[in-house]
Formats: C-alpha cells, sequence, structure tokens
C-alpha cells in the first residue's frame, strides 16, 4: 500500500527519511491534508496548536518524579537556542496557525532575563496565549515584571502544602517561597488564571487532598492533580503504583464536597475540570496515564537544544537548531516542522505493556 491511498490501518510506513511510524491498530492516516492545509497538521488529521517551548534544561529544584539528585549534565550556551532563535520560530509557528505558547523547562524561571523573551513573544501578531510552568520559587520578586511583560496565564507546581513533605518532593526546603510567590500573583489579574499544578504520588499525595481542595476554595487558584508519567530519571514510576485521578476525585468527594463536572470548553484540553457543589472553587484531573488525551492532542515540544518532538514519549526529533543556524529561509525552517508535525506520533504506548518504551530523557529534558 502507498502513502497516497489515503487509508493505511495495521501496518508501518517507512518515511522518506527513514523515520518509521507507528504501528497503526485504530488510526486513520489522511494524506490528502498534508497538501490542502495551511496549517499544521499531522497525518491523524490532528490540527497543531500548542507550542511549549523549553528555555532552558536547568532547574534549582530536584523533583523526585523528574530530575535525578545530582549527575545531570547542562547544556552549554551555545548549545541553547538564543532568544533571537527562539523569537524567530515562534513567528514561523505563529503564521502556521500555532495559537498558544507556554515557555518551560528545567526551570524557566532560572534563564537569564527571561522576561525579555516574554516582552519579544508578547508582540507576536495572532498569538493568543503566552503562559509559564514555573516551580513559583523566584516568583515573589518576577510576578510584576512578568506581569508587564505580557505574560497572561501560569501553571505553579506545588505537590506539598506539608514542609517536609515539600522538601520530599523537591528536595529543597521552600515551600513558604512558592506560597509568597502565589501571593505575589495575585495582585496581577492581568495573569489568569493561576493554575497549581500537583504530581500524584500514591502514599504521598492522598493525605494532601483535602488541603488542596481547601487551597482552592480558599484562594482565586484552580488546583489540578497530574499522574505521575515514565519521565523520571530515577525510573522509580511503575503501572500498578500509580495513583489515578479517579481515586483523588473520590477521595475529595468524600473528605470535602461532591464536585460537579465542567463541561470541556476546548476537547484539546487535558484537565478534565470540575466544581465544588456549592460552586466555589474548582480543582482538575490531568490523567494521562488512566485516560489518555493523544486523539485530541494539540501539542508539540521544542527542547531547549531546539529539538523539535512531536510527543512527550517520542523516541524521535528533528533538529531544529541547525536548520536554524544554517541560513536557511523561513520557508525551509516552516517546511522541516510541516513533514516533521506529519508523523507526530498517534499515542503514547504506557498502558501497552512491553511495547512502552521509556525516552532517554527526563521531563525537565524535555520540558513539561
Ligand atoms: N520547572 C517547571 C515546573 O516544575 O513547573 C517547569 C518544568 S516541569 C518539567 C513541567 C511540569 O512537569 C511540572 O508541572 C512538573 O510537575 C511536571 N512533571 C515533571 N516530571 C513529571 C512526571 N514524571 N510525571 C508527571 N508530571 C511531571
Ligand atoms: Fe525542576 Fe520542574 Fe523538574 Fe521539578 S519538575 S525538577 S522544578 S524541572
Amino acid at each position: 500500500m502507498s502513502e497516497r491511498d489515503g487509508k493505511v490501518h495495521g501496518c508501518q510506513i517507512e518515511g522518506d527519511d527513514g523515520f518509521e511510524f507507528d504501528s497503526l491498530e485504530e488510526g486513520t492516516r489522511n494524506y490528502s491534508l498534508l497538501e490542502t492545509t495551511p496549517w499544521l497538521v499531522d497525518s491523524f488529521g490532528r490540527r497543531i496548536k500548542n507550542v511549549r517551548i523549553s528555555v532552558t534544561d536547568r532547574c534549582n529544584f530536584r523533583c523526585i518524579y523528574c530530575m535525578p539528585a545530582e549527575g545531570l549534565e547542562w547544556l552549554k550556551r551555545e548549545q541553547i537556542l538564543s532568544f533571537e532563535e527562539i523569537e524567530r520560530l515562534a513567528k514561523i509557528l505563529v503564521r502556521m496557525g500555532i495559537q498558544q505558547i507556554r515557555l518551560t523547562g528545567g526551570e524557566p524561571l532560572v534563564r537569564h532575563e527571561i522576561v525579555n523573551l516574554i516582552a519579544r513573544l508578547h508582540r507576536i501578531e495572532g498569538l493568543q496565549s503566552l503562559s509559564l510552568t514555573t516551580n513559583g520559587v523566584l516568583l515573589k520578586d518576577l510576578a510584576r515584571p512578568l506581569a508587564e511583560a505580557g505574560l497572561t496565564r501560569i501553571n505553579v507546581s506545588l505537590d506539598s502544602l506539608v514542609q517536609d513533605k515539600f522538601f520530599k518532593f523537591t528536595r529543597r526546603d521552600a515551600l513558604y517561597r512558592v506560597l509568597e510567590g502565589l501571593e505575589e500573583l495575585e495582585k496581577y489579574p492581568q495573569i489568569s488564571p493561576i493554575k497549581i499544578n500537583a504530581v500524584a504520588l500514591r502514599g504521598f499525595t492522598e493525605s494532601e487532598v483535602a488541603g488542596f481542595a481547601r487551597l482552592a476554595r480558599r484562594k482565586p487558584y484552580i488546583v489540578r492533580f497530574i499522574e505521575f508519567m515514565p519521565l523520571d530519571a530515577a525510573q522509580i514510576w511503575e503501572r500498578e503504583e500509580l495513583l489515578t485521578g479517579d481515586e483523588l476525585r473520590e477521595l475529595i468527594e468524600r473528605e470535602v464536597m461532591p464536585l460537579v463536572p465542567i463541561p470541556r470548553d476546548d476537547p484539546a484540553d487535558t484537565a478534565t475540570r470540575y466544581r465544588f457543589a456549592d460552586g466555589l472553587g474548582e480543582m482538575g484531573f490531568i490523567n494521562p496515564v488512566s485516560h489518555p488525551f493523544c486523539s485530541t492532542c494539540d501539542r508539540i515540544r521544542l527542547t531547549a537544544e531546539g529539538a523539535l518532538r512531536t510527543c512527550l514519549f517520542a523516541h524521535h526529533e528533528t533538529n531544529l537548531k541547525t536548520v536554524l543556524r544554517s541560513n536557511s529561509s523561513d520557508e525551509v525552517v516552516a517546511e522541516t516542522i510541516r513533514r516533521a508535525v506529519w508523523k507526530k506520533e498517534m499515542k503514547h504506548h504506557i498502558n501497552d505493556g512491553a511495547a512502552f518504551k521509556r525516552t532517554t530523557k527526563t521531563m525537565s529534558q524535555i520540558g513539561g
């Protein structure tokens, strides 16, 4: 069967550059789309609207579900994309239909002059949302400059509200600085909503749900639990040990109050949202393992060293840095991106037993 036959079921296709597509069991590739749409689409017809750009692989925390305590080798300055390169790529991507940019890392706020990058990206015409994922420890000083530079949304990672458990999660004694950073953020309503993301670990998180639920009711924060994914340096992740979003939701309903589902306004949203029954406060559950959302995925990722990843769990990256640094025109860069996105993986294989092969990179190296 040739690539141009339109529908391809249950077979493997070798791309012309030697990259192998995933085996398709359920999916249907629509080959006519690549030539007929101006947008960034993959071969399953998913339109890509969202890019996560990692600005550094470095971090001032060492979360147990992400980085090793020590021993990760940092990229050198010249290996990571400059602000000029990131801005150029962002402009090209927005012209291709990207609507949302989220900066991440490593810890994005440790990148020198990050506020300057936010200001540059904020000026890109057509960009609808500019957001940041941060561990929050530098927010007390940076909330104001970030707001003034044009940041519109933020996710703050916070896994525990108990000081010694926070230390166990992050290997840093910084809970109060993160809470202070969150308080500071509240002064800048132009950054809204403020979302808190907590990675759920069995044996750690169950006793925290009531505290997080109370925080979501008391403060203007949307608290979301994220299922632990096999992207940790220490490889402690085990399928059988997964603490699922459904379990956490049941705990909250039992310990705090029933939750009422909020209809999804964008099918590509990663979180299932709920409001407390009395209308006060919102919680969310991001369940990539127990309820994968690959079929509606509209995301791609750019690593700090300029590699395009079309899936968190990808084994293949497209080196955009080399293309950028070889005097290529914007058209050539765009075509390289288009061809890479076309081959976006159908789904992750975490639930497929031996078919799942971990990537060698940690979340901090990919940019979560
Ligand atoms: N340093 C920033 C932070 O922690 O928010 C941004 C980078 S971090 C890699 C992005 C997100 O990935 C954070 O919300 C973090 O909790 C999440 N994360 C890291 N490792 C994870 C894992 N193994 N499973 C699920 N989420 C993970
Ligand atoms: Fe750093 Fe974020 Fe990874 Fe924690 S999750 S080690 S804060 S990159």
